[in-house]
């Protein structure tokens, strides 16, 4: 970084950087530590719903606590792995175990060729043979569900215990979810493994608390005294409306690069103002592409592609179609069938992202900002969202 530039730190501004303390969520995070004690001290596993609104903390506070466990763990010799896996990003239980068995270390065999079933009993089985203990979260089950996914995966790994006794108590779950109604689109056996389940919820932020966290984040992320608390004030009150601490965060990436290309030594209300006019905003506020399923984040890849290459305002549903199957091709996943792209089309209309104009028993699709910007988020988040471990 310059010395000039008014940052210290750009990444610890980007949503996979899980910050090293959570102001307003310090009782929240004592809580799930206590919760947890008998995972470290008494060998005994345990389930535990985490739910709230978007941008509250959930993906952070379980991170944070998978942290403290690992530490916490290693300082008495105990072996405990944390691994985190965003429901989202894994449509089918193979993508699942694929990622669980790329994440714990001590299993050693392969995972070519295996089904989930299987990958399920070469990690119970490895977590008894070397003595670990394994905190899964299962980070935005609500889209899992909410998308008609298979469920085994919800049925399987709460029942690890008794499909193999050796790992007993050595699995805790996390759920985490905007809300706990997927619940109720589980069949009935599926929720009866799910057993009793405690739940945490986040309550939303308020403009207090926005203003504490931004603070806390520009006195990691900036150099000292280049963001007064006045422009703190003006990014938390401008952040309120288009979903908070989210967009919070980006507006201070987007006004230090701001401040940095007026060569401004501090950030300022204009570079404030000019960052907040540049970064598109569908109805529910600013645009996390992020926030979409894997196949979902595909279909727009496909759409902003198509829209970035030809002149024509509008896509016909058979070009976004077979666009997508491209993009499908381009990352090896396997498509989904029309009908479902019909629906997530409609999702991401709702969502702001896309346009579709009916007219001439035709649907078309087509998109009301440039689709640079949306392009490159995306690009970001579909790395994410690919990204092994
Ligand atoms: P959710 O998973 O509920 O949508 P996240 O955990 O992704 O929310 O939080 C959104 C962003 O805000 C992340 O970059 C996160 O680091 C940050 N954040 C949320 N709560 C806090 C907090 N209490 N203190 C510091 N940063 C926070
Ligand atoms: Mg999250």
């Amino acid at each position: 970084m310059s010395p000039l530039s008014v940052f210290k730190s750009r990444k610890v501004l980007l949503l996979d950087y899980t910050p090293i303390r959570l102001p307003h969520r310090e009782r929240e995070l004592e809580q799930l530590k206590s919760y947890f004690a008998p995972v470290l001290d008494e060998n005994i596993n345990v389930k535990i719903h985490v739910y709230g609104s978007i941008g509250t903390g959930k993906t952070a506070l379980c991170r944070r606590l998978g942290q403290y466990l690992e530490e916490k763990a290693s300082k008495t010799g105990k072996k405990l792995k944390y691994v985190h896996i965003n429901l989202a990003y894994t449509p089918k239980p193979y993508h699942v175990m694929t990622k669980l068995m790329e994440q714990v270390s001590f299993v050693e065999s392969s995972r070519s060729g295996l089904s989930p079933e299987e990958m399920l009993a070469i990690v119970a089985r490895s977590l008894s043979k070397k003595d670990y203990y394994l905190v899964l979260t299962l980070d935005e089950v609500d889209t899992y569900v909410g998308e008609g996914r298979d469920q085994s995966i919800l049925y399987m790994l709460p029942r690890v215990h008794e499909l193999y006794p050796e790992a007993a108590a050595r699995l805790s779950l996390i759920y985490v979810s905007r809300s706990i109604d997927w619940m109720n689109k589980l069949d009935k056996a599926t929720l009866d493994t799910l057993g009793r389940v405690s739940a945490m919820h986040l309550d939303e932020y308020g403009l207090p608390q926005v203003r504490d966290i931004i603070a806390y984040r520009v006195e990691e992320a900036f150099q000292p005294g280049r963001v007064s608390e006045g422009v703190i004030d003006f990014i938390a009150r401008t952040s309120v409306g288009y979903g908070g601490v989210r967009y919070a965060l980006e507006l201070l990436l987007e006004a230090g690069g701001q401040a940095e290309i007026d060569h401004s030594e501090t950030v300022k209300a204009e570079h404030v103002r000019r960052a907040n006019f540049l970064i598109p905003k569908g109805v529910n506020g600013a645009y996390y592409p992020g926030e979409l399923s894997l196949h979902k984040q595909l279909l727009l890849k496909a759409i902003t592609s198509a829209l970035e290459a030809r002149t024509e305002p509008y896509l016909s549903l058979e070009d976004v179609y077979s666009d997508y199957q491209v993009a499908c091709e381009e990352y090896e996943r396997d498509c989904e069938d029309r009908p479902t792209i019909q629906a997530y089309l409609k999702d991401l209309e709702i969502k702001g992202y896309i346009l579709l104009v009916r007219g001439n028993g035709e649907t078309l699709v087509g998109m009301e900002f440039p689709p640079d910007r949306l392009a490159k988020a995306l690009k970001e988040s579909l790395k994410q969202a690919l990204k092994s471990s």
